[in-house]
């Protein structure tokens, strides 16, 4: 009966019509169980790992970024239980825990990196940013320092867009086409900065995408570290319906 329920909820996206029917997940610490209390932001591997192992079987995929602009912009619809996992903020554990994880479980994500950590202790290095990459999964632009950039009144939006853009795209090879923005905060004048940076789309938090620049407000599901496999997979299903 569970999964009945969940099957059913799985389709609801495709037939109530919402704002975004897309899935997409956002993820920022993955603990050592035990370590740190599950919340927004923070789930531990085992709880992440029971998260995962639903989707797959629930029959979730993941789809690239690339693939799901092409049909957001041609108007096609998104096919049914498809999503796009994100973590944000360029924890060592994304390369250690994560990245493997969702290969074990035929998954891909994409991850928003902060050039000024590479190579810090417990963040990312160059060469897991590399190797990720080369893995299949999706490495995009968190900034630099990750500043409240709607809050500041003068910014350095070289150091900030267009820097850690071509930095990224230097280690690893790939063009880097998407940004996430610190904290969820933009406005309109951070998406012309953006569009002239050449950001393809840009991820926020949980508002609603901004009518005529859907692509640049793209708005995320903060996964709880909380949620069993089955209440996210619930929380996807009616997401973007609301
Ligand atoms: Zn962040």
């Amino acid at each position: 009966m569970k999964h009945l329920i969940v099957f059913l909820l799985c389709w609801l996206p495709v037939i109530v019509t919402g704002q975004q029917q897309l899935p997409i997940l956002c993820y920022h610490n993955i603990t050592v169980p035990g370590t740190h209390k599950n919340d927004l932001l923070h789930v531990d591997r085992a709880q992440f790992e029971r998260q995962l192992r639903t989707l797959a079987d629930s029959g979730y995929h993941t789809i690239s970024p690339d693939a799901a602009i092409t049909l957001l912009k041609e108007g096609r619809p998104i096919p049914p239980r498809t999503c796009i996992i994100t973590f944000d903020d360029s924890h060592a554990e994304h390369a250690t825990v994560a990245a493997p994880l969702l290969q074990h479980f035929g998954l891909r994500g994409v991850f928003f990196v902060m050039t000024v950590t590479l190579n810090k202790p417990r963040y990312l290095s160059k060469d897991q940013i590399k190797t990720m990459a080369d893995q299949g999964h999706v490495i995009a632009s968190h900034t630099w320092d990750h500043p409240h950039l709607k809050l500041t009144g003068v910014m350095d939006w070289q150091k900030q867009l267009v820097e850690p853009r071509q930095q990224l795209e230097k280690i690893t090879g790939r063009p880097v086409w998407y940004f996430a923005y610190p904290f969820g905060e933009y406005n309109d004048s951070i998406i012309v900065e953006l569009k002239k940076a050449g950001y393809k789309a840009a991820f926020q938090l949980n508002r609603h995408p901004t009518p005529g620049n859907e692509l640049y407000t793209l708005r995320r599901l903060m996964v709880d570290g909380n949620w069993s496999g089955p209440r996210l997979v619930a929380a996807m299903a009616v997401y973007g319906t609301q």
